[in-house]
């Protein structure tokens, strides 16, 4: 049997017709870029979100660092983030000439480490950037409470987090800005590269707005800026999608649950952890191997057995050897649990489109495999 990472192709298959109706009015329209379609995208993501704004851009990485921008967060200033994410999280920082100070991560969840944070603030720190890693919100209350003490901006990458929540807080309530992507992979994907800022702040959208669109707000008026907006044929794909992702995360988080419930006795990897009251939305099942030295031969035994498992990250962003704009960046203490991490996790395929056969089948390798260590 094959099992594939991903079921964006099933997916489109299941709504098909949303899909394809939405892209035909679009064509049909015949406003391609800022029309229509993004318009009405646009007002039920922030509907969705429950912020008072939402704006589509080009992708997840331009989200954050027009976010940056947007609350003045720039050259010299510093970041602080964890270095177990996708590289685009360092990156978005990097681009707006911001220094990224890391710190390491929790030992169980793999976000940021809070009790991490207050010894890497000095001077210059502006502002903090968690990412809701896997899909798991990192702990925004505490990030929060610390952001306040030392008046720091917070910017969400919500990137694998959608339609998710923490333990009392919604994303967006307890921070300045929250940035998505919608490349096909995330959990609201649509078909090309695409991206939202949602904000309670007016300023703020009213800023991003203007940096999408080479800074300007009226027809021959601008100041510098970018060019960075989502589409509306893309718009039309995740207003299409948008309505039913609710359902798909409860869909992604059943199959995680017999995951976890079936691989439970294992003896040679931990299993993701869930901390109580969040809605980790299972953008990832990762599991880490006890042995980091067996990992790449149990990646190998479920590839050669056809399922297409992976590693996220399995180079932290401290460990990469290029940053394009030197050393830009620089370390807080050491990171052994994002280390762990990265020479450890392996992730199993795991999305809403994913049958009983394909989980059982997954269940039956990983446990084959660990039966014979
Ligand atoms: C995917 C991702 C991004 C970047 O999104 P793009 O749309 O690819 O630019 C940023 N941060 C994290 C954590 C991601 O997973």
């Amino acid at each position: 049997m094959k099992v594939g990472f991903y079921g964006h192709v099933r997916q489109y298959h299941n709504i098909k017709d949303e899909i394809d109706g939405n892209i035909q009015t679009v064509l049909e329209s015949g406003s391609y870029v800022m029309g229509p379609m993004l318009s009405k995208c646009e007002e039920e993501l922030k509907a969705y979100m429950g912020t008072k704004y939402a704006i589509g851009v080009g992708n997840g990485t331009d989200a954050i660092y027009l976010s940056l921008i947007a609350l003045g967060v720039g050259p010299g200033d510093e970041v602080i983030t964890h270095p177990n994410t996708f590289f685009a999280t360092a990156e978005a920082a990097w681009i707006v000439g911001c220094k990224v100070v890391f710190v390491d991560c929790d030992e169980d969840t793999r976000c940021i480490d809070p009790a991490k944070i207050e010894a890497a603030i000095t001077d210059k720190t502006k502002a903090i950037l968690p990412v809701h890693l896997y899909g798991q919100c990192a702990p925004m209350k505490e990030i929060r409470t610390i952001a306040d003490k030392h008046n720091l901006f917070v910017v969400e990458d919500n990137a694998q987090g959608i339609d998710g929540y923490g333990d009392g807080f919604k994303q967006g309530e307890l921070s300045d800005a929250v940035c998505t992507s919608f490349i096909i992979q995330k959990n609201l994907g649509c078909f090309g590269d695409g991206g939202a800022v949602f904000t309670n702040n007016p300023d703020i959208d009213a800023k991003i707005r203007k940096l999408r669109n080479h800074g300007s707000d009226a027809r021959n008026h601008h100041s510098q800026g970018f060019n960075s907006r989502l589409d509306d044929i893309q718009a039309g794909v995740v207003s299409a999608k948008l309505k039913h992702i609710t359902k798909w995360t409860d869909q992604r988080i059943a199959w995680a649950g017999q995951y976890t419930r079936k691989l439970a006795g294992a003896k040679n990897f931990r299993l993701p952890t869930v901390r109580p009251g969040y809605r980790h939305v299972f953008h990832l099942y990762v599991l880490e191997v006890n042995d980091p030295s067996k990992r790449d031969a149990m990646v190998d035994f479920l590839k050669e057995n056809g399922i297409d498992a992976k590693t996220h990250y399995s180079i932290a962003i401290h460990q990469q050897d290029g940053f394009p704009w030197g050393k830009e960046y620089s370390f807080h203490g050491t990171f052994e649990n994002a280390e762990r991490n990265a020479d450890s996790c392996v992730s199993l395929p795991l999305y809403p489109e994913l049958t009983q056969e394909e989980a059982d089948y997954v269940v039956e390798k990983v446990l084959e495999w660990d039966s014979a260590q």
